[in-house]
């Protein structure tokens, strides 16, 4: 069962969740190249990169930094997840806005205006809680 759910997870990720998977195959060949090691969590390929900064998800695969929680690892197999739902609507729905709000509360923290305890939680955005809520249920 198991391995028909990761088919069908890889199927539809390089079908209806093709546009973000494709970035995703981009990133990972260039890490590849650089001489990062992939590995596997659950169905996800994923590679670890840098110090303490977060993660992102490109369809099946995955980027944290080095010594990620499992929880992390979880929230950004939710957004793999989000990525076979919402196919080619994902880069509008959750990849773009995730990518802004990140880099604006980022902006907010290192220009001083704001600290981190101020900003409302991470997972108060949909997109996010959701990615969280699905890899809590679906990779743990
Ligand atoms: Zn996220």
């Amino acid at each position: 069962m198991k391995t028909i759910k990761t088919i069908g997870f890889y199927i539809a990720s390089f079908t209806w969740g093709l546009p973000i998977t494709l970035l995703g195959c981009f990133v990972a060949l260039s890490l590849l190249i650089t001489g990062h090691k992939p590995h596997r969590f659950h169905s996800l390929i994923y590679f670890e990169v840098g110090e303490d900064w977060g993660g992102f998800d490109l369809g099946c695969f995955f980027v944290v930094n080095k010594g990620a929680s499992v929880a992390m690892m979880q929230h950004e197999s939710g957004h793999g997840l989000q990525n076979i739902m919402f196919g080619i609507f994902m880069p509008f729905v959750v990849s773009i806005p995730s990518a802004v709000r990140y880099w604006y509360r980022e902006y907010l923290v290192r220009s001083g205006k704001k600290q981190y305890s101020e900003l409302p939680e991470y997972d108060s955005a949909w997109f996010e809680g959701s990615a969280t809520a699905l890899g809590a249920k679906y990779f743990s």
